[in-house]
């Protein structure tokens, strides 16, 4: 039948928009990694469920799939956005042998935006997203995108940020970054999102460099502009440096 992928924001609840929140409902079976589904299954008492640790993606994409080919109405959870290193890719790939299976995409707040909206206003100009997880992208390619976005001088948000398996990501990606932009360059940190214990921080690049994050974390990194007004990160688009 359909399978529909669910960006639920940040933090789930009131971060779904309407359409997430309707496709939710609307499902017979939701499917998604723990975290994910515990964000949201209290809005769906009763909703059949079908969750999976992390790294089992295949498998819960298979699995989703393979209950809409069986005649369900399923939703697909990821946080944020499902299109944002979400899960939407991966559902249409293996749907390709699945021709009877309808796909449907319905976006969310990615973190990106809903961890800027706690710092201030980090993002109102141009922007590269990164990921520093090197799971599946070679760490010398990251590398390239960290140089290549600063040199151009992007704000820069960068995912994944460490994990227990690679603690040090930031620290190196900080190193890079350094080469081409000031130590003393605004940024901002905001763990949890949306979530009980949501928690911002603001700093320069060179006190970065020796932060602590883990994987409920996203990092924003200013470019030349952007500073911190009365406890806020800030980018300004240019409109009152015009008038001057
Ligand atoms: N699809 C998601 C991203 C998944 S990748 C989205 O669009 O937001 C996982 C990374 O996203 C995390 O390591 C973290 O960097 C970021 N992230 C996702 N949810 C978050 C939250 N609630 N708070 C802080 N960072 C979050």
């Amino acid at each position: 039948m359909k399978v529909t992928v669910v960006g639920v924001g940040p933090g789930g609840g009131a971060d779904l928009t309407g359409r997430a929140r309707a496709a939710l409902e609307e499902c017979e079976l939701l499917v998604g990694y723990t975290i994910y589904i515990d964000l949201i299954s209290g809005d769906f008492p009763g909703k059949p469920v079908l969750s999976t640790g992390m790294r089992r993606e295949v498998d819960r994409c298979r699995a989703a799939v393979e209950a809409a080919a069986a005649g369900k109405n399923v939703a697909v959870v990821c946080s944020g956005d499902s299109g944002v290193y979400g899960m939407a890719g991966l559902i249409y790939e293996v749907a390709q042998e699945y021709p009877e299976v309808e796909v449907q995409v319905v976006p969310g707040i990615t973190a990106a935006c809903g961890g800027a909206a706690v710092l201030g206003a980090p993002l109102t100009h141009d922007f590269a997203v990164i990921s520093l997880s090197d799971l599946l992208t070679p760490w010398e390619k990251i590398e390239t995108r960290l140089e290549g976005a600063a040199l151009a001088d992007f704000v820069i948000c960068l995912y994944n940020p460490a994990s227990h398996s690679r603690p040090d990501h930031l620290k190196r990606a900080c190193d890079i970054l350094l080469r081409h932009k000031s130590p003393d360059t605004v940024c901002g940190t905001v763990r949890s999102i949306g979530r009980e214990g949501e928690q911002a921080r603001i700093l320069t690049l060179q006190a970065l460099r020796d932060a602590q994050v883990d994987m409920f974390t996203t990092v924003f990194i200013g470019n030349a502009q952007t500073k911190a007004l009365n406890g806020k990160m800030v980018t300004p688009r240019g409109y009152l440096q015009r008038e001057r």
